[in-house]
C-alpha cells in the first residue's frame, strides 16, 4: 500500500496565502473527491502536491509513504507515481502525443529497459480505442488545437499509458458532454484497483455518478470543512455551499455561481 499523508499544510503564491492548513489521507485502493466553490485553493492543492514552483509551502508537510514530497524534483514525484492530471493542460507544439507519451512512459522505467516501440505502439492504440479516440491523435502535436473534451481524453490516456499509482485529476470533467463524461469515467474505473488511488477534483457532483468515491471532501477557504461519502456530494448539489458554510458558521464569502 501506498499513501500520500498531507498534514497542515500551508501554501502561498505571490504572498498570499491560498491554503490554510490541509489535511488529507489518500490511501492506494481509495477513490477521494474534493468538491468546493470557485478559488477556493483546489487547483493550488493539485500543483503543489505536484511540485509547481510557483506556489511555495510555508508550513505543514507532504508525504508519499514517509518520505517528504518538498525534497523531492517534479520528476522524482512522478517516478514515484504521483500523476497530475491537468485542469488546463498545456499545448506543446512540434511534439506529438506519441512521442510525448513514450517519453513518459520511458522516463519511469531504467535506462536499460526502455519500452520497445511496437509493445508502446500497442498498448497505445489499445487504450487509444478504449476511450473512443481517433487514430491521427497520436500523430497530432501534444494538446494542439484539441477541443476541451479531447484534452480531458487525452489526459485519461496519458494516464493508463503511464499507470500511476496516485492520480490527481483537476476537473477531469469540466467542459464535458455526458458521452465524453462516461468515456473518462470509464477510463479511471478501469485503473481502479488495490494499488491505485485518485484524488479527483471537481466543482459538479454529476462526474461522482459514474465514479463514486470512497470519500467526498469539500474544500472551502483553502481548508478542508468537511468529509463524508457520497451521499455529502448529493446534498451540496441539492443546497449549494452556502448551507453548509453556514451551519459550519464559516466567514467565506462566494460567488453567485457557487451558490
Ligand atoms: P480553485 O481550483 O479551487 O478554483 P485555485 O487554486 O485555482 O482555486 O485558486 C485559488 C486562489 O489562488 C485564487 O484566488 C486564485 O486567483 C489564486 N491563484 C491561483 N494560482 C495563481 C497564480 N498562479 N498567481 C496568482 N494567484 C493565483
Ligand atoms: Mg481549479
Amino acid at each position: 500500500m501506498k499513501t500520500l499523508k498531507i498534514t497542515d499544510l500551508h501554501v502561498e503564491i505571490e504572498g498570499k496565502e491560498i491554503l490554510k492548513g490541509v489535511n488529507l489521507t489518500v490511501n492506494t485502493g481509495e477513490i477521494h473527491a474534493i468538491m468546493g466553490p470557485n478559488g477556493t485553493g483546489k487547483s493550488t492543492l493539485s500543483q503543489t502536491i505536484m511540485g509547481h514552483p510557483a506556489y511555495q509551502i510555508t508550513r505543514g508537510t507532504i508525504e508519499l509513504d514517509g518520505q517528504d514530497l518538498a525534497e523531492m524534483t517534479v520528476d522524482e514525484r512522478a517516478r514515484a507515481g504521483l500523476f497530475l492530471a491537468m485542469q488546463y493542460p498545456a499545448e506543446i507544439q512540434g511534439v506529438t502525443n506519441f512521442e510525448f507519451m513514450r517519453a513518459a512512459v520511458n522516463a519511469r522505467r531504467p535506462e536499460d529497459d526502455q519500452v520497445d516501440v511496437m509493445t508502446f505502439m500497442k498498448d497505445l492504440d489499445r487504450n487509444r480505442e478504449f476511450l473512443s479516440m481517433s487514430v491521427e491523435m497520436s500523430s497530432r502535436y501534444l494538446n494542439e488545437g484539441f477541443s476541451g473534451g479531447e484534452k480531458k481524453r487525452n489526459e485519461i490516456l496519458q494516464m493508463l499509458m503511464i499507470k500511476p499509482t496516485i492520480a490527481i485529476l483537476d476537473e477531469i470533467d469540466s467542459g464535458l458532454d455526458i458521452d465524453a463524461l462516461k468515456v473518462v469515467s470509464k477510463g479511471v474505473n478501469s485503473m481502479r484497483s488495490d494499488n491505485f488511488a485518485t484524488l479527483m477534483i471537481t466543482h459538479y457532483q454529476r462526474l461522482l455518478d459514474y465514479i463514486v468515491p470512497d470519500y467526498v471532501h469539500v474544500m472551502m477557504g483553502g481548508k478542508i470543512v468537511k468529509t463524508g461519502g457520497p451521499a455529502l456530494a448529493k446534498r451540496l448539489e441539492g443546497e449549494g455551499y452556502a448551507a453548509l458554510r453556514d451551519e459550519l458558521g464559516l466567514q467565506i464569502a462566494l460567488t453567485d455561481e457557487d451558490v
